[in-house]
């Protein structure tokens, strides 16, 4: 995939706007992770060094269309200042008079960082109107989120028809890396699927079926490949109108030459707590009154062994209840396996989420090819998908 990006001449001396993903955590108003910050980074340096006056434009949380000021973004433009040394001016709208001024006194070493884009219930329309709004006190605009990228929204997508527009540096590399996955793997090439949810998975594992010589399943949703097996699965996870899919699946698997595999031991606890007493089982031996919270070590093997002989790796969801200490080893374990794969030479992706931040909970973040920034947005993207945020600086001959 070849995207229309900027050059030096495209935004030198120009009002440049950004739509960024500064959706970050935070906690007593202060930011907790601040990965989603560091990502943009390159991008902002670049169209400084370029000459550009540089706004930020960003949404963070859910506030539905209202203000709410427990999802405003100055806190967060605190900390990108702390991070960075730059000077950051935090403008309390993202359209109307605060904009209008803020732009009459932009100082050339000022960075502009506008409130909460949802904010503002026309965002989530991609509404034509609002993205005129948004754009009318800048020249030019660049695209650098890629996790919003799955959505069709005014700063995402509508915008893009009003200002002369370019991908931003993250969206070319997480497009150019999670397209080396998708499109052209080398082989052997091994999907690890896990997380709570079959349902989530689907259309990646529909899409990927075609592509990949193993599926690993690990997680919550191995439960209900396991009861589309005819297994007993206790009180573990199960998303019973999908049992029928697994069951597809695992026949559609056979029919490709595609491996499954399942786990073959797994930890099972009382509880779905920290401190549940737990214990190790076949899973032909789950006890009824228990629910399998993460893989076991004989999984683990098995596992390792086939991202270790593969090409491709891709991961796209926890083991097990990475969260809790007692359920995190599986996890770890898988992280640690795409660790050393990626040593050895294969080209391993994290798709973003929940195992993006398990495998920086366990320190393998920068030892392996690339983790993405997007949950949604990278399923989206292996699910073949053109996301409508990216499909505007779409190039590819
Ligand atoms: P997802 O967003 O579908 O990737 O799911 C991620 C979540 O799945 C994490 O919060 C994990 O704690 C959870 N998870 C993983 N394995 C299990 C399991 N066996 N039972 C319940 N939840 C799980």
């Amino acid at each position: 995939m070849k995207l229309k990006t900027f050059l030096p001449g495209d935004v030198s001396g120009k009002k440049v706007l950004v739509r960024v993903d500064l959706n970050v955590p935070l906690a007593d108003g202060k930011v907790t992770d601040s990965t989603r910050i560091a990502a943009h980074l390159p991008t902002l340096r670049a169209l400084k060094a370029a000459g550009a006056k540089v706004a930020l434009i960003s949404h963070l949380g859910r506030p539905k269309g209202k203000v709410d000021p427990k999802y405003t973004l100055a806190p967060v433009g605190e900390e990108m200042a702390r991070m960075t040394g730059w000077k950051i001016r935090f403008v309390p709208d993202c359209i109307g008079p605060e904009v209008e001024k803020a732009v009459s006194e932009w100082k050339d070493d000022e960075f502009l960082l506008l409130e909460n884009v949802r904010f503002h219930p026309e965002e989530e329309q991609n509404d034509m109107e609002f993205a005129k709004s948004i754009s009318k006190n800048f020249d030019v605009f660049v695209m650098d989120a890629f996790s919003a990228s799955h959505r069709a929204h005014s700063s995402t997508r509508a915008i893009a028809e009003v200002l002369p527009s370019f991908a931003g540096i993250l969206i070319v590399k997480e497009t150019e890396m999670l397209s080396v996955a998708r499109d052209k793997p080398q082989k052997p090439f091994v999907l690890i699927l896990g997380g709570a949810k079959v349902s989530d998975k689907i259309a990646v594992v529909e899409n990927m079926m075609k592509k990949v010589d193993t599926i690993l399943i690990g997680g919550g949703m191995a439960f209900t490949f396991f009861k589309a097996q005819g297994r007993e699965i206790g009180k573990s996870l199960c998303e019973s109108d999908k049992i029928e899919f697994a069951a597809r699946m695992l026949d559609e698997a056979d029919k490709h030459g595609v491996k499954i595999l399942l786990p073959l031991d797994v930890i099972v606890a009382d509880e779905f707590k920290p401190d549940s007493p737990y214990l190790l089982v076949s899973p032909d031996e789950i006890p009824s009154d228990k629910m399998g919270l993460d893989i076991g070590p004989k999984t683990v093997e098995a596992f390792t062994k086939v991202i270790l002989g593969s090409k491709t790796v891709l991961w796209n969801g926890p083991m097990g209840v990475f969260e809790m200490p007692a359920f995190s080893k599986g996890t770890e374990a898988i992280a640690k396996a795409l660790a050393e794969a990626t040593e050895k030479g294969s080209f391993t992706v994290v798709g973003g989420g929940d195992s993006a931040a398990a495998i920086t909970q366990f320190g393998y973040e920068n030892k392996v090819s690339h983790v993405s920034t997007g949950g949604g947005a990278s399923l989206e993207f292996f699910e073949g998908k053109i996301l409508p945020g990216i499909e505007p600086y779409d190039i590819t001959e």
